[in-house]
């Protein structure tokens, strides 16, 4: 599964550095050199003609300084050069640099979409020392990180995988849905299982989380045991939901990069 790789340490400290690495995003796909989906070079980057305000550090990774940029929606790509889909690059690029390529988007974008105050409508500017665009009107920014729960339900030895109307044909998965505001996550599981499938959960463990930029949710997965019900896919959300026990053919599952397989695959029927 993606995590930010060990040698990675973020920035909030623009640097002059002349082998950076540069995240360039128009909307949410990222530049690259086409023939082996390399970053662009130092003298690709400087042809973009970025301004300063587009430009933003993300960290440093394996002592290289990360800079994050977003590009406005007509920027046509360099030759030789592609915009990618960071979904699209899974297996193509190895997920160390996928888990920076993710961080360098959330911060391009959110700098993208927060050049204005929210407030008041005037331009807003990076407060130092900290990741936060802010308003002389007072209003702050920070990047919006969207928590999200996913749970696993147990019933014995079986495990409930469920088809969303949105998955590509034939994928089946964990439970997932974003928290409401006020909501704990506990309560986002409980309500989430009880609208997808009407089912009743008890038991939840905490299993792991991930930062999943499609664009800027933070997923928190549990497994939790059944405890009542009988399984009623919500209309609209869930096409199909169902016990995959001991011997049963497991369906196509999510990408090994996510923590949805790795949830699965931690608990698999047995
Ligand atoms: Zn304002």
């Amino acid at each position: 599964m993606i995590a930010t790789p060990p040698s990675f340490t973020p920035l909030l400290q623009a640097r002059d550095a002349p082998d950076a690495l540069t995240f360039a995003f128009r909307g949410n796909e990222v530049l690259l050199r086409e023939a082996d989906l390399a970053l662009p070079d130092a003298r690709a980057v400087q042809a973009l003609a970025l301004p300063a305000a587009h430009l933003l550090p993300v960290g440093l990774y394996a002592g290289r300084y990360c800079q994050a940029a977003w590009l406005p929606q007509a920027t046509t790509p360099l030759e030789g050069h592609a915009f990618r889909g960071l979904r699209s690059l899974f297996g193509r690029v190895d997920d160390a640099t996928l888990a920076v390529a993710g961080r360098a988007f959330q911060v391009a974008d959110w700098a993208r979409t927060h050049r204005f105050c929210g407030a008041c409508g005037r331009p807003m500017s990076r407060a130092p020392g900290e990741r936060a665009m802010k308003c002389d009107c007072g209003h702050v920014a920070y990047p919006r990180i969207s928590p999200a729960m996913m749970v696993l339900v147990k019933h014995g030895p079986a495990i409930l995988l469920a088809r969303n109307v949105a998955a590509p044909p034939g994928r089946f998965s964990a439970l997932a849905g974003f928290l409401e505001p006020g909501e704990s996550v506990e309560e986002a599981i409980h309500r989430e299982v009880r609208e997808e499938v009407g089912l009743e959960v008890k038991d939840l463990r905490y299993f792991a989380s991930q930062s999943w930029p499609f664009p800027g949710s933070l997923m928190l997965a549990f497994t939790a045991e059944y405890a009542g019900g009988d399984i009623v896919p919500e209309p609209g959300e869930i096409a199909e939901a169902r016990w995959f026990g001991p011997g049963d053919a497991l369906p196509e599952l999510s990408p090994r990069q996510s923590i949805s397989r790795a949830l699965i695959d931690a608990n698999l029927p047995r």
